[in-house]
This record gives C-alpha cells, sequence and structure tokens, in this order.
C-alpha cells in the first residue's frame, strides 16, 4: 500500500505533502497551514495596534478580577525563550502579578533552571515547583517509549496543564497565561501528536511498573471542572502582540543575562530527545519544520535556506542518547530493539478521544466562552481518519 506520492512543498513554507499530514494547496500553491495563519491574523489582529488595544482589555479584566487575590494569575515556565519573555511582558509592560509555575520531571537542563530563577529573581515573580519522584517520571517516559508511539512528552502535554490548573484553582484565580506564539512556531500540523489523561494511564498501565502518585494527570472529569466549573481561561498573549523570538532572545540575554540554548523545545532532554532523536529517527517525522516554516513566512529566513537546513540532520547533543538509555534503563539492545520496532499510534491505546467527540457540543459551548482553546475544540472533538 505504500505508494510513493509525488513531493509537493507549499510555495510560501516549507511544508510538504510527505511529511505534514492533512496538508492541501491551493491554486496558488500555498498551504492550508499558511492560509489558517492568515486566518488567525485576521481574527486576533496579531502585531497590528489593534490586537494591542484588545489585549490591554484583556489585562484590564485580568486585573479588576485580581482585586483582593495575592496574584492576577499562573503563568508556565520553562526556562525558554517564550515564556522568559512573557514574565517580562507580564510583569513590565502590563503591570500583571503572575504566580509562575514549573513542572520539573527531572530531565531539566542546568541552563534551563537558571534561566527560570535569573529572569523571575530579577521581576519578583513567585514560582511554584512540582518536582514529580524521579522512578516514577523515568518510568512514564520509559513507558511512552516502549509503547512504540511519537507522542512521548505527553508527561509535559498534561502534567503541565494539570498543574497550572490546580495552582490557579488553590488561589482562587481565574486566569492562566500561555507564552505560545503562532506566528513563531507555527500551527502544528493535525493527527501528529495525541495526548489526554487516560491515555498516559493506559499506557502508563500496560509498560510501567511504579505507581504514579507525584505526577499530576487531568482525568476527563478535572478538565471539565476547571473549564466549566471554575471557568479559568487560557490567555496567550502572543498571539495579540508583535513577536519575533529572535528579537526577545536578544532582549533577555541583555536584560536577564539569559543563556540560548541552541534548539527548538530543547531546554528539556526529553524534549531533546523526542525532536532531534526519536521523531526524526524513529517516525520520520521532523519537528524543525515547524517553526523554520514559521520563520519563513515572517521573513526572518529564506525559503531557500530553511529547506536546505531540512536536508540536513537535526544536532544531537552530544551524550543525550546514552543519557537518556540510562535514565529510562534501557541497554543498548533493548533500546535498539525498540527503535526498529513496529510504530504505533494513539490509536492502538485507550484514550478519551471517544468521548471529547460525543461531547462536542458541550466543548462548543465552552469554545464561546473562551474555556477552552479553539485548537483543542478542532484536534480533539471530531473523528480523526487517516489520510
Ligand atoms: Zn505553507
Amino acid at each position: 500500500m505504500n505508494v510513493m506520492k509525488e513531493k509537493i512543498i507549499c510555495e510560501r513554507c516549507v511544508y510538504d505533502n510527505v511529511n505534514i499530514s492533512k496538508i492541501s494547496f491551493d491554486e496558488d500553491g500555498i498551504c492550508n497551514y499558511c492560509r489558517q495563519i492568515e486566518d488567525m491574523q485576521a481574527k486576533y489582529k496579531t502585531g497590528t495596534e489593534e490586537g494591542e488595544k484588545i489585549f490591554s482589555e484583556i489585562v484590564d479584566r485580568i486585573k479588576q478580577d485580581g482585586k483582593g487575590k495575592p496574584y492576577d494569575c499562573v503563568m508556565g515556565v520553562s526556562g525558554g525563550t517564550d515564556s522568559s519573555y512573557l514574565a517580562y511582558l507580564a510583569v513590565e509592560k502590563y503591570g500583571l502579578r503572575p504566580l509562575a509555575v514549573h513542572l520539573d520531571n527531572t530531565f531539566n537542563n542546568a541552563i534551563a533552571t537558571e534561566n527560570i530563577h535569573k529572569v523571575l529573581g530579577a521581576l519578583d515573580i513567585d514560582l511554584v515547583t512540582h518536582v514529580v519522584a524521579t522512578k516514577e517520571a523515568e518510568d512514564i517516559y520509559r513507558s511512552f517509549f516502549k509503547a512504540s508511539v511519537i507522542d512521548f512528552d505527553v508527561f509535559a502535554d498534561i502534567g503541565v496543564p494539570q498543574l497550572l490548573y490546580k495552582t490557579a484553582a488553590k488561589y482562587g484565580l481565574k486566569y492562566q497565561l500561555e507564552g505560545h506564539s503562532y506566528i513563531a512556531e507555527g500551527i502544528s500540523p493535525l493527527g501528529t501528536m495525541y495526548a489526554d489523561g487516560r491515555y498516559l494511564a493506559s499506557v502508563h498501565g500496560m509498560f510501567g511498573s511504579v505507581p504514579i502518585k507525584t505526577f499530576p494527570n487531568m482525568s476527563l472529569s478535572d478538565f471539565i471542572k476547571w473549564t466549566a466549573l471554575y471557568r479559568i481561561e487560557k490567555i496567550r498573549p502572543l498571539w495579540y502582540l508583535k513577536y519575533s523570538k529572535e528579537d526577545a532572545r536578544e532582549f533577555l540575554q541583555k536584560r536577564f543575562n539569559w543563556v540560548y540554548y541552541d534548539g527548538h523545545h530543547l531546554e528539556n532532554r526529553t524534549g531533546a530527545f523526542h525532536h532531534s532523536v526519536l521523531g526524526p529517527q524513529k517516525f520520520g517525522v521532523d519537528s524543525r519544520a515547524n517553526s523554520l516554516s514559521a520563520s519563513v513566512r515572517s521573513g526572518k529566513t529564506t525559503r531557500q535556506s530553511a529547506l536546505g537546513e531540512l536536508e540536513q540532520p537535526p544536532v544531537i547533543e552530544e551524550d543525550l542518547v546514552d543519557y537518556m538509555k540510562k535514565r529510562m534503563g534501557f541497554s543498548d539492545e533493548e533500546y535498539d530493539a525498540i527503535m526498529s520496532a513496529p510504530i504505533k499510534t494513539w490509536q492502538d491505546y485507550p484514550t478519551n478521544k471517544k468521548r471529547f467527540e460525543r461531547l462536542r457540543p458541550f466543548f462548543f459551548f465552552l469554545l464561546k466562552l473562551n474555556l477552552i482553546p479553539e485548537s483543542f475544540y478542532i484536534k480533539y472533538c471530531f473523528p480523526f481518519e487517516t489520510d
């Protein structure tokens, strides 16, 4: 059934029909992801005065609701560019009082941890760190590696939001700031990654051996509780404001002595392994296409040089693979066997996907109230058809 497709590359970015799922091209040869970004720019007025005005009104609302509370909102921090810059914006530019939250999966790079402390210290932001027990964190990552699925980091995709919601609820806060920028990172293609709390529990149940006690997993009822009952809103300031990763990096280095850790989401060694080893080597998925496409769309890189960069294999940090083998407890032979084992997907394991689909009208209602992100609704609430 493996018919070789003729490779078509988008005329604007570097997405192509071989590596990117659910892609289509219009008569100008521009892909649906580039068009989706144009639609979002029109909707959120990203980077314009109008966008700033909309965001300022949101800030006023956050401040109003924060009166009499110790903080106005929670925000996740990783030590990377986006969340560090967002911390600066929130405090110095918009006068907000965020409480920073960090989920420590015990695989942090020392540089990332130092970055967090440098930025938060200078801005006088309080930090809540939740450290997952080492053996438990290793067991969860080991389980996902053994499951032969590309979704290696469901740990972070579920654990971080759960910790943020929990912390917000604890302090009676109604807002979460998120450092996501679709301009700088692009929109991840549909169907490449999947995460939910039941998926984590079922994969861990099949392949794990250390009971989950300290990992903040999120059940479907938790998710409904945080969104519908507590009505905690997710705000993405960089969807409204002018933002460039390159400029932000330069600013952070000067202002906070922050250190740039080369690469995409590599502040954490599990992220580095996922994106530079597991994705490209086992699944033929190169997540650099997302950030490179974003960079081409915003004119920071030429399409030609991005295509050239993609031809080169991703840079793999020295010792990374040995480090991950050791932490996950695999011999060379065991590791190689799993790397070459047949590929599975989230559809091979129990998840909440069908429940999300059944609850679509309910989630549509929450979407209209801004209580769930549009990306969740589009990606999780409709049946998934394989190409
Ligand atoms: Zn495109």
